[in-house]
């Protein structure tokens, strides 16, 4: 099947609540472009030097979302143009994205990452961590940063079931962060990969992050 008819059968899958991230990292301009013309205008990579190269390239109204981790020394290659950045994952990486907003004049959308998968390797925050940095208030500061919700990978496996609950947990602590600490404009609950995203969806997923399904097999 071609990436314009995957576009189109994603598109007619997922409920109208929930955004397609088209992930595209690793893949060329122009494998983006047949998405593009299929008109999937918002896309993901994770890494800052690849998404400034296509961000050149590629339509200015292409919607470039960074979801991989972020290192402090590069936030400021991405901060003129990006979306979204889904990888919030400490406190030092919020300051330093609130302070290279400003320096562009802009307010950056920002996900919290949690960590939710048994995988060591993977990112994000750990839930007691990230609720004692929320009570100690320093984030409302960060005028620079609009947060906007949670993100997590889950584990990868092939026990749907582990992944349900990852994805449940996830759920219950964006709603409590929203009710706690932020309002009805922290709307983005960011899980959902090739493998678990219909999981992801029934467990309230918002935005889904899909790469392999529409591009194909990376190298
Ligand atoms: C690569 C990646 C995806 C997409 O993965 P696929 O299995 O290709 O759909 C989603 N989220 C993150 C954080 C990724 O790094």
């Amino acid at each position: 099947m071609s990436i314009a008819s995957k576009i189109a059968e994603l598109k007619a899958a997922l409920p109208s609540s929930v955004e397609l991230v088209a992930v595209s990292k690793t893949y060329p301009p122009s494998a983006i472009m047949e998405a593009y013309e299929a008109g999937q205008r918002t896309f993901g990579e994770n890494r800052p030097q690849e998404l400034v190269a296509k961000y050149r390239e590629l339509p200015g109204d292409i919607r470039w979302h960074l979801i991989g981790g972020l290192q402090t020394n590069k936030v400021k290659y991405v901060a003129p143009f990006v979306t979204m950045i889904h990888s919030g994952e400490s406190a030092k990486l919020l300051e330093v994205i609130h302070k290279e907003a400003l320096k562009n004049g802009r307010v950056i959308d920002v996900l919290l990452e949690i960590h939710i998968a048994r995988e060591e390797s993977k990112h994000g925050w750990q839930e007691d961590e990230l609720l004692d940095y929320l009570a100690a208030g320093v984030y409302r500061e960060l005028t620079g940063v609009r947060f906007r919700g949670v993100m997590g990978v889950a584990t990868f496996t092939d026990d749907m079931e582990c992944v349900r609950a990852e994805f449940t947990r996830l759920s219950a602590l964006f709603a409590r962060l929203r009710t706690e600490f932020f309002d009805d404009r922290f709307d983005t609950l960011s899980m959902g990969m090739t493998a678990d995203y219909p999981v992801a969806i029934e467990c309230g997923s918002t935005m889904v992050r899909i790469g392999s399904y529409i591009f194909g097999a990376r190298g």
